[in-house]
């Protein structure tokens, strides 16, 4: 057999088909479409916002570099100035001009001669050089220089000094410094420093204005960049001007400003090296910028930052190689991973010096809003995740318990009917049933009890039915009874002899027992009525049966067969007995007390059962015997 479902489970199975699966798919469904527009918005606006910060970083780039190639480009063109004016005066070999009184000179003890008046310029020759005539006149005329080194200096706030050095290692400085002979030492070789000799005819074959990396100053002003540009005497090579900018007053700029995305500017010289660096920068390569330096001895040759500050020459860089190739490549935008972390670098090249300005963002800065903003959303699908979860585990519980009771309320009364239904026609029913809350139900209650009514009342008529047919069928015996009976004698008549010798001729049939039969015959009894009236008649009648009745057998059947004929069925009795039986009779007939004495006669036919006799043959017979014994006189018995 198919299992079959309980009310509860099938109600519980058509709410889960009907509503729980449905609005857990839905609900999947639209959860996977928030994550999914979730993500896809999270990466539209990272997309954006990665296209923001490059197109602002570029401007970032694009504004500082514009600033810092202005001031150089200022620079260099106050430079081409002191060069012209350096020129005029090598071919004017006779000019003087003091701008301040006249300068006084001295020998050092260190051998090297300088200029002792404090004002304008400092002016220091080499104690390797032998100071005559010419190189005094050089030193004092040179005096003229410093109303420009002056206007100069002091008209633009990021150059410090402005110099000329001459081939035979004369250094003429503005501002003055005092005991420059011990600050340079008793030589200086301007062909060692870089301010010379990337001026001279090697270096600078177009005679324009280049620019110096950055070295450590000797005049003791820290780490510089000078703008040098060589003098020439017709093709003689006199020396070399130039104008010098602290690194620090140039960068400031640059690490101070206060960027988007807590971003950094940084900047390289031509060959990598560090010229600007803020200290977040500092801290993720692990290493402090090389700003300062202590000047123990003096400064012989140029000094330029160690290799450890080159981003591009040292090998051990935290940057690695991926930086260096895109430095190479110039990759205006590119990104580095270093430690682990992710970020985008963008640079520019400042034109007058090579310099390469450059920006670095951490990814998770632009990216910070946004991954909040992501993981906000994300956070609010989770917990509306946990809350659909809670909530469809009660809503399931829920409709459990709701089916169960739904299905409770059904199959109570369904139940109850049930229960009843098995004991219809019993006492033990017990009607009416409590109401539900079903109509349908209640219907089938109503129409139960109306059915256990009818059935109760059927039983009642059935019963009353029964009877009445018992009694019929008593009273229809009854009158049977009655019809075989005659009144008179109190014998059985006619019909019941049919009857009779019919059976008994079945079971002569069938069990081959012997039957005889005896008819008699009052001998003239039309006489008595004449004589005497029909009530003695009757009265002859009654005695003469009482006595054939008292003198049979139980098992004989004594009958009236109409008047005064009588019929006696001896069954299981030979023919032999029944002659005897028959004699008996009609000698016990004969002593019979008869009213007025009378005299009663019978004459008495016998036979038996033959083989093949009906009904009408044995009547037949035992009439035609009786006929016999009339004929033979009467008062007597024959047999056939
Ligand atoms: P038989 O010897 O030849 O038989 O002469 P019988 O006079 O007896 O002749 P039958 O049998 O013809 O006559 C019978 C008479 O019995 C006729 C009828 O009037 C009379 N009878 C029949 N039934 C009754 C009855 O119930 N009461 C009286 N009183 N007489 C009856
Ligand atoms: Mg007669």
């Amino acid at each position: 057999m198919q299992n079959k479902l309980n009310l509860n489970q099938l109600l519980f199975n058509y709410h889960k088909n009907t509503v729980l699966i449905p609005t857990f798919v839905v609900a999947v469904i639209l959860f996977s479409a928030y994550f999914f527009v979730n993500t896809y918005v999270y990466t539209l606006i990272k997309n954006s916002s990665m296209k923001e910060a490059k197109t602002h970083g570029q401007e970032i780039l694009l504004a500082e570099s514009k600033y810092i190639g202005n001031v150089l480009g200022e620079v260099s063109r106050l430079s081409n100035i002191l060069q012209k004016e350096h020129e005029y005066f090598f071919s004017n070999p006779n000019l003087i001009y003091f701008p301040n009184a006249k300068p006084q000179f001295e020998v050092a003890p260190n051998g090297v001669y300088y200029k002792t008046t404090k004002n304008g310029s400092s002016l220091y020759y080499s104690s390797d050089t032998k100071i005559t005539h010419k190189e005094m006149q050089k030193a004092l005329r040179s005096e003229v220089m410093d109303v420009s080194f002056k206007s100069i200096v002091d008209s633009n706030k990021n150059i410090v000094a402005a110099y000329f050095n001459s081939w035979d290692n004369m250094n003429r400085l503005y501002p003055y410094i005092d005991e420059v002979y011990n600050q340079y030492g008793s030589t200086l070789k301007m062909s060692d420093y870089n301010f010379y000799y990337l001026a001279d005819e090697k270096h600078d074959t177009k005679r324009e204005p280049v620019w110096t990396d950055a070295y450590l100053d000797p005049a003791g002003n820290g780490w510089m960049i000078s703008c040098v540009v060589p003098i020439y005497n017709k093709d003689f090579l006199e020396g070399v001007t130039g104008i010098d900018i602290p690194l620090k007053s140039l960068i400031s700029n640059l690490l101070e400003r206060k960027l988007p995305w807590s971003s950094s500017l940084f900047m390289l010289d031509k060959e990598g090296a560090i010229l600007a660096m803020p200290q977040k920068i500092e801290k993720i390569l692990n290493m402090s910028e090389l700003t300062t330096h202590t000047y123990i001895q003096n400064i012989k040759t140029t000094i330029k930052k160690p290799l450890e500050y080159n981003l591009i020459k040292n090998e051990n860089s935290p940057f690695g190689n991926k930086f260096v190739e895109h430095y190479k490549n110039k990759t205006d935008f590119f990104e580095l991973s270093i430690n682990s972390q992710e970020y985008i670098l963008m640079q520019t090249i400042i034109e007058e010096t090579g310099w390469r300005l450059m920006l670095m963002i951490e990814k998770n800065n632009i990216f910070y809003s946004i991954y909040k903003l992501k993981s906000y959303g994300n956070l609010v699908g989770y917990s509306a995740i946990v809350f659909a979860i809670v909530f469809y585990l009660g809503f399931v519980l829920y409709t459990l318990k709701r089916s169960r009771l739904f299905a409770l309320e059904i199959t109570n009364p369904i139940e109850e009917l049930s229960k009843q239904t098995t004991f219809v026609g019993s006492d033990k029913i017990n009607l009416p049933l409590k109401e539900s809350n079903i109509e349908e139900i209640d219907q089938l209650n109503f129409n139960f009890s109306q059915m256990v009514a009818e059935l109760k009342l059927g039983k009642i008529n059935l019963i009353q039915t029964e009877r009445i047919k018992k009694e019929y069928k008593q009273k229809a015996n009854e009158y049977h009874e009655k019809s075989l009976i005659d009144p008179l004698s109190g014998l059985y008549n006619r019909l019941k002899c049919e009857e009779v010798i019919n059976k008994e001729i079945e079971a002569a049939l069938l069990y081959e027992k012997p039957l005889s039969l005896i008819m008699l015959d009052i001998d003239n009894f039309k006489n008595i009525n004449d004589t005497l009236g029909h009530l003695v008649g009757d009265e002859v009648i009654k005695e003469f049966s009482k006595i054939i009745k008292n003198n049979s057998r139980k098992s004989d059947v004594v009958i009236r067969n109409g008047g005064d004929e009588f019929v006696i069925i001896c069954t299981n009795t030979e023919l032999k007995s029944a002659k005897i039986f028959a004699q008996n009779l009609k000698e016990l007939i004969q002593k019979g007390d008869y009213p007025q004495d009378y005299k009663v006669t019978s004459s008495i036919g016998v036979t038996s059962y033959k083989d093949g006799d009906k009904e009408e043959d044995i009547i037949d017979r035992v009439d035609r015997a009786l006929y016999i014994a009339k004929e033979k006189g009467r008062n007597r018995v024959e047999s056939l």
